[in-house]
């Protein structure tokens, strides 16, 4: 959307510098099937609707819980995190959404002399709040098998965040890699955004006691299916934790809503049904990849609920726009080294026959 030089002429100088950051697009299509923004294909536990019913009956007329405040600590949720990661309440954090969240681990801790590190295929919301708070930014390169190399990763006094497994490629970086980071960095906060180690890998929480300056950030929207609830929570050990509250509470002491504590609370509770979700999520992304090869489509090894993938006939570009017209998006990147990639989540097994029927067609 295009804003006058006149009218930008009220805004903060810093927020004219800022590029609109654009978000996996949201159309309004009949019959779409939505493969681009990596929700779950499947509903949140049905115990998640059933809890914010509850709190929508809770007094005598309908929706009257809502005329008041939630609590600040989001202690009910917090507890129930705590529980199902076998983690002390004071070890947790929670926010409307991880990418609320990761605003507030940028402020708390990135805001020094020295730059942070990430890579430079990553997620793209990282150069968005660097650019926000102004950080100096050094962008290490993966491999050319698109690992990342922990020796690039060395920053006295500054910050180191990565997502594991990565965005939007899907590789896994092993727990043994991530320790070696964290010990080269001593003085520098190390943060691994875990949104996607739900789906077969291996989450960095474990080694929260043993160092700190370890964030780990996940979130409810992917694994748990609530990306409509907001729910993003960071662990780590307490005095990292009361840093992100401090910065959480000069902002907004209510950092999550009635509703949201109260699904979400459900949703931790539900264990069964998020393990059934995410081994469901973990076969259909085998049978993906397996159709696709079969098609001649390259597949980067993915423990996320994506695939990052390229042809070596056809260009990726094309693929997503012919896609389109039949209603189905999948994420393409206009980006130096990932242009010829798509990134597809993984849906239901009808939803993946549709779009494998599809490809088969166009390639
Ligand atoms: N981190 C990564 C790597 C992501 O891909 C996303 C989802 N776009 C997020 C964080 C944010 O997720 P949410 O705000 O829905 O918790």
């Amino acid at each position: 959307e295009h804003i006058s030089s006149h009218l930008q002429r009220l805004w903060s100088p810093e927020v004219r510098t800022l590029e609109p950051y654009v978000p996996g697009e949201q159309p309004k299509i009949d019959n779409l099937l939505k493969l681009n923004t990596n929700e779950s294909p499947f509903p949140p536990s049905p115990k998640v609707a059933e809890a914010i019913i509850k709190v929508l009956n809770e007094h005598a007329e309908p929706g009257n819980s809502l005329r008041l405040y939630p609590d600040p600590d989001a202690s009910a949720l917090k507890q129930a995190i705590a529980a199902q990661q076998q983690l002390s309440v004071e070890q947790v954090f929670v926010g409307n959404g991880s990418d609320e969240v990761l605003a507030h681990i940028f402020k708390a801790f990135f805001i020094q002399d020295k730059p942070i590190l990430y890579p430079d295929i990553s997620y793209s919301f990282y150069p968005v709040y660097s650019q926000f708070f102004n950080l100096k930014v050094i962008q290490v390169p993966l491999a050319d098998d698109f690992s990342l190399d922990v020796t690039g990763y060395q920053q006295p006094n500054g910050g180191i965040i990565f997502a594991n497994p990565n965005a939007p490629t899907g590789v896994f970086l092993p727990l043994d890699k991530i320790e070696v980071i964290l010990q080269q960095n001593p003085d520098s906060v190390v943060v691994v955004d875990e949104a996607y180690v739900d789906f077969g890998g291996q989450s960095a929480t474990s080694l929260i006691s043993k160092y700190d300056n370890l964030v780990v950030c996940q979130t409810t929207s992917k694994s748990r299916a609530l990306a409509g609830l907001r729910i993003g929570m960071a662990f780590a050990q307490p005095h990292l934790i009361a840093a992100l509250e401090r910065v959480k509470n000069s902002f907004n002491s209510y950092p999550m809503d009635r509703l949201a504590i109260a699904g979400g609370v459900a949703s931790f509770e539900d264990q069964a049904y998020f393990e059934q979700t995410c081994q469901q999520t973990i076969d259909n992304r085998e049978q993906l990849v397996a159709q696709l090869t079969e098609l001649g489509f390259e597949v980067l090894p993915s423990k996320a609920n994506f695939i990052f993938t390229q042809h070596p006939q056809y260009a990726a570009m094309e693929i997503a726009a012919k896609l389109r017209e039949v209603g189905i998006i999948v994420r393409h990147f206009n980006k130096p080294k990932i242009h010829n990639f798509l990134r597809i989540t993984i849906g239901t097994t009808a939803q993946q026959n549709r779009l494998v029927a599809r490809l088969g067609e166009i390639c």
